[in-house]
C-alpha cells in the first residue's frame, strides 16, 4: 500500500513538473572549439552537472562521474543504485584509451553514483598501457561510498601497487597526474533549502540518504598542463589554457585569492538569481577568466541520450540566473560566455598572457 501511494505521489509530481518550462542554450551559445588564437592540445568533454574529462591526448583525467541518469520511477525501481546496463554504453562512447585518475568533488548521489563503476571500466586497461591503475582522488565520504559499491578493494597509497588507491584530498593540496598538475581547493557546498531536500528525497524515492547526503568538504579543481608542448614559435606569448572547475555553486571570500584561471567550468545548480553578482565577482572576478562554462545547469532526472535542459522553473530558476551571467559577462567586456554540448569533443583554446 505504502509504495502504490508512493508511486502516486512521484506520478502526480511527474505530471505536474511536465507542464513547466525549462531553459536551454540557443544552438548558437555552443562552444564549437574555435575561441581566441590557437588551440592548445587539451580537449574537454561535458556530460552533465559536473562530469567532465580533460586530456592533453597522453594524459586523461576525469571529474565526478555521473552517468546513470533516471527518472524518478527508475530510481524508486532500483533502489537507487548505480546500474552497469547503463553506464557502460556512455563509458564507451568516452573512446578513452585509459583513466589515469579520477577526482570526485564530493559524495552526493549527482556526483559520485557511479564512480565505481567507471573504477571497474577502466583500471585494468589503464594498469596494461601505463604499468599503474587508475588513481582515485575525493573525500573519505567518496570513499566509503566507491568502497562498498566497487567490488575490488583499494591498495595502500604509499606503496607501489598494482591496485588501484584512493587518496584523500586535501585543501590547497597539488597532484601529479601524467603531463597534468591538479589543485584542490575547498569551496562550499551550495545551500540546500528545505524544498530542494524534499523534492529531491521524493525524487530519488527515500533512498538517496544511504552514503550520498554528506555536504562537507566539497572541492574544486585548478588544472595545468606541466609543460607546453605546443608552443610554436619562440617568441610564441600564448600558453595552454588553466582551467578552474568548481563544481558546487558557492564559494567564500578567500578561497580564490591568489589563482588565475582562463577557462572556468562554473557549477551553477541551486545558484539563485539574487546571489549570481556576488558568486561571479568571487570567482570569474578574482581568477580573470577569458571563458566560462556554466556547468550544473542540467535536469539530473533526463538520460544524457535526450537533449539536456535546465530543471523545471518551478524549483530552478536556470533562465534567469542565466540572464544575470550573461549580463556580467556583457559588463566586464573581457569574459565570453559559452556552453558544451554533451559528449562533443572540445578543443580548449591558449591564451595571451
Ligand atoms: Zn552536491
Amino acid at each position: 500500500m505504502k509504495k502504490i501511494n508512493l508511486t502516486l505521489i512521484i506520478a502526480f509530481l511527474l505530471a505536474l513538473i511536465s507542464g513547466c518550462s525549462t531553459w536551454s542554450p540557443v544552438e548558437g551559445a555552443y562552444y564549437h572549439g574555435k575561441y581566441g588564437n590557437i588551440n592548445s592540445n587539451i580537449g574537454v568533454r561535458f556530460m552533465g552537472v559536473s562530469t567532465l574529462t580533460i586530456t592533453d591526448g597522453h594524459s586523461h583525467i576525469m571529474i565526478d562521474g555521473f552517468f546513470s541518469r533516471q527518472s524518478p520511477l527508475g530510481y524508486c525501481k532500483n533502489d537507487m543504485e548505480t546500474q552497469k546496463s547503463k553506464v557502460r554504453p556512455q563509458l564507451e562512447k568516452l573512446k578513452l584509451p585509459h583513466l589515469d585518475a579520477l577526482f570526485t568533488s564530493h559524495a552526493h548521489f549527482d556526483h559520485i553514483l557511479d564512480t565505481p563503476i567507471v573504477l571497474d571500466y577502466f583500471h585494468k586497461r589503464t594498469l596494461i598501457e601505463r604499468k599503474t591503475p587508475t588513481k582515485m582522488f575525493g573525500t573519505q565520504a567518496s570513499k566509503d561510498y566507491i568502497s562498498e559499491n566497487w567490488k575490488g578493494q583499494f591498495s595502500d597509497c604509499e606503496k607501489n601497487q598494482s591496485q588501484p588507491c584512493f587518496s584523500k584530498l586535501e585543501d590547497g593540496g597539488t597532484y601529479d597526474v601524467g603531463n597534468f598538475v591538479v589543485t584542490a581547493i575547498e569551496t562550499p557546498h551550495v545551500e540546500k533549502k528545505f524544498p530542494v531536500n524534499v523534492f529531491e528525497k521524493i525524487f530519488t524515492c527515500f533512498k538517496r540518504d544511504k552514503n550520498l547526503i554528506k555536504d562537507f568538504p566539497n572541492y574544486s579543481f585548478l588544472i595545468t598542463l606541466k609543460t607546453d608542448t605546443q608552443r610554436q614559435t619562440p617568441d610564441d606569448r600564448t600558453t595552454p589554457p588553466k582551467i578552474l572547475i568548481i563544481p558546487s555553486a558557492n564559494i567564500s571570500e578567500d578561497d580564490l585569492d591568489g589563482i588565475n584561471a582562463d577557462i572556468v567550468f562554473l557549477g551553477i545548480g541551486l545558484l539563485k538569481p539574487k546571489n549570481v553578482e556576488h558568486y561571479w565577482n568571487q570567482t570569474i572576478g578574482k581568477v580573470n577568466a577569458s571563458l566560462v562554462v556554466p556547468i550544473h545547469w542540467d535536469n539530473l532526472y533526463r538520460s544524457l541520450d535526450e537533449r539536456l535542459v535546465s530543471g523545471p522553473n518551478i524549483f530552478v530558476k536556470t533562465d534567469k540566473v542565466i540572464k544575470e551571467l550573461e549580463r556580467l559577462a556583457k559588463q566586464s567586456k573581457q569574459t565570453k560566455l559559452s556552453y558544451f554540448n554533451v559528449f562533443d569533443k572540445v578543443t580548449l583554446p591558449r591564451f595571451e598572457q
